[in-house]
């Protein structure tokens, strides 16, 4: 059965306290975490259909880790050896159908992990992504406007923290991507919009709607 699993997302959800707010959500004591499985993934600059079981289609601009060794109970102090490669990714989020799931206490799936719903950017070795200051800066644009704005200081729980959180409960093997959260300024698409994804200020991640 594992091998006919080729990789699974893990989110995160909730892990910058200005986007908590902006959706009226309460900050979270511990990580939120859902799901998304490998035919979510949106590879090589693909476009994105619009999904016609939305209205409200958002970007959620997230900084992602590919895992690079199998393990699970993972130390903090050790997770910087599970993730080699950084990239930038989009949880596309049918918003009204999210909202929808919340009000019934419904798990997400269906506003979160639909086909081609996780855009996945070219990874680039992490020492390439960091500044000097040991932060990742991020960002996207839509239709070349800057509409998000992150860095990683801003998380509520860290990269390594994170790995250590999830692999207690989903041991993490080689190929899996974390979605590491949103910052602030998630928003709507239409089709005909271009979003493209930024670490400082190389772009490594491009996405048409249609
Ligand atoms: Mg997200």
């Amino acid at each position: 059965l594992l091998n006919a699993i080729t990789m699974k997302i893990i989110c995160v959800g909730r892990n910058y306290a200005a986007h908590a707010k902006e959706l009226n959500n309460p900050i979270p004591s511990q990580p939120i975490l859902f799901l998304k499985p490998d035919t979510a993934q949106l590879l090589d600059n693909s476009p994105l259909y619009y999904p016609n079981f939305t209205k409200e289609l958002h970007y959620e601009v997230e900084v992602l880790l590919k895992i690079c060794k199998n393990g699970k109970f993972i130390q903090p102090k050790f997770a910087p050896e599970y993730y080699r490669e950084v990239s930038v990714g989009i949880d596309f989020t049918a918003r009204d159908v999210q909202r929808r799931c919340k009000e019934k206490g419904h798990p997400w799936e269906i506003a979160k992990a639909w086909n081609h719903s996780a855009a996945i950017g070219q990874f680039i070795p992490k020492e390439t992504a960091f500044d000097p200051s040991g932060q990742l800066q991020f960002s996207l644009k839509k239709n070349h406007k800057l509409v998000q704005e992150g860095n990683s200081k801003n998380m509520l729980t860290s990269f390594d923290a994170l790995i250590s959180y999830i692999s207690q409960y989903f041991m993490l093997l080689r190929g899996d991507i974390i979605f590491t959260g949103t910052p602030k300024g998630v928003g709507p698409v239409d089709c005909g919009d271009q979003l493209e994804g930024f670490i400082g200020n190389q772009s490594l991640l491009k996405c048409a709607i249609k």
